[in-house]
């Protein structure tokens, strides 16, 4: 049995990484195991603590380390609004703009009639719930510009068409691109030139 078995299993894990390959997993495992002390050991403990206290916000789909996060536990983001965004990672990239100061609703993906994905695998229905829970007035369609992300929120616009003024970011956002892969600046003009949607 080699005596790399270890470690070659750890570069194997980290090559499935989203923007690590094995060439980026090896570099990166070696460089741990050599500050081991700074990096490795410390990194190895926060994984086991995240990995045992990260969860999904039970109200909206962020994720942190509490049933509900710390917007949702806000009363000052209850102003309102709610921003509907495909991934958790779109609403983070919308924090870091610090553009929008609501709540937000992430769906977990978008309507695919091919993978049948339907509302009810996506937090939709209970955007209407929170629509009266939390005395929404303003509804953002945050989602990407792809052919399923503009399906879902053409679907959740018939949903709620009536209850709520509706809107959506403005041109700016990219054919097909994520919000995630946006800087801040143009994550806020988009926010801020919102269309209303009818
Ligand atoms: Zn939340």
């Amino acid at each position: 049995m080699s005596s790399t078995k270890d470690i070659d299993a750890l570069i194997d894990m980290m090559a499935k990484l989203p923007g690590l390959g094995p060439r980026s997993a090896r570099r990166a495992v070696l460089h741990l195991i050599r500050k081991r002390a700074l990096l490795l050991t410390p990194l190895a403990d926060m994984m086991q603590t995240v990995a045992a206290t990260a969860r999904e916000c039970l109200n909206c789909g962020n994720i942190g380390t509490a049933d509900i996060c710390d917007i949702c536990q806000s009363n000052k983001r209850q102003n309102g609004e709610l921003c509907v965004v495909e991934d958790v990672a779109d609403l983070w990239a919308m924090e870091r703009s610090g553009v929008f100061k609501g709540r937000y609703h992430v769906l977990g993906g978008t309507l695919n009639a091919l993978d049948s994905v339907g509302p009810e695998d996506l937090r939709i229905p209970r955007i209407r719930d929170r629509v009266e829970a939390e005395d929404v007035k303003e509804v953002i369609l945050a989602l990407n510009a792809t052919v399923d992300g503009q399906t879902t929120a053409h679907y959740i616009a018939d949903m709620l068409e009536g209850q709520v003024q509706l809107s959506s970011l403005a041109q700016g956002v990219p054919i097909g691109g994520e919000l995630d892969y946006l800087d801040d600046g143009t994550i806020t003009a988009a926010m801020r030139a919102r269309k209303s949607v009818s």
